[in-house]
């Protein structure tokens, strides 16, 4: 299974935010939208960072001044994309090396659609419940 097969059931929408947005900016979109991370943007859509509720955590244990400050100063600028063509078993592995849970899918420097790590479990889960049953078959066909 491709990343492009879960983006066409899930959608290619990806929520993002500018960088001089605040933290408190941040916090009420990523509740509104019910995710855990937004892919931090510029004026020209280029990817500039993502920043997660990891990073607010993080950010809010120096105190709650930091609400005000902008998304820029805790994002994380090294973004580890994919490719639409990349198999979602690949996508796992590179966040479990990576320890994250989102990942952006690029494709010509512009940003398509958005993995997360829901996204892939639920689709290998179904993965393993058609081998289950194919298997299932076979057995008892005989
Ligand atoms: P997450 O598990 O996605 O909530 O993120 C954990 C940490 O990894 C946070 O510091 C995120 O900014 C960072 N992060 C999340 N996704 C990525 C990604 N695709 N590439 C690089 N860092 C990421």
């Amino acid at each position: 299974m491709t990343v492009d097969q879960i983006l066409s059931t899930k959608g290619r929408t990806v929520v993002t935010i500018q960088p001089h947005r605040t933290l408190t900016d941040a916090v009420a979109l990523l509740a509104e939208k019910r995710i855990g991370a937004a892919v931090v943007t510029g004026a020209d859509g280029k990817v500039l960072g993502i920043l997660s509720e990891r990073d607010i955590v993080r950010a809010l244990a120096q105190g709650q001044h930091v609400m005000g400050d902008p998304v820029s100063r805790y994002m994380t600028s090294k973004v580890v994309t994919c490719m639409r063509d990349m198999l979602v078993v690949d996508v796992m592995e590179e966040m479990t090396q990576g320890r994250f849970r989102h990942m952006p899918v690029v494709e010509e420097g512009r940003l398509i659609g958005l993995i997360s790590i829901g996204d892939v479990v639920k689709h290998r889960l179904a993965e393993f419940q058609h081998e289950t049953d194919a298997l299932r078959e076979y057995i008892t066909a005989g």
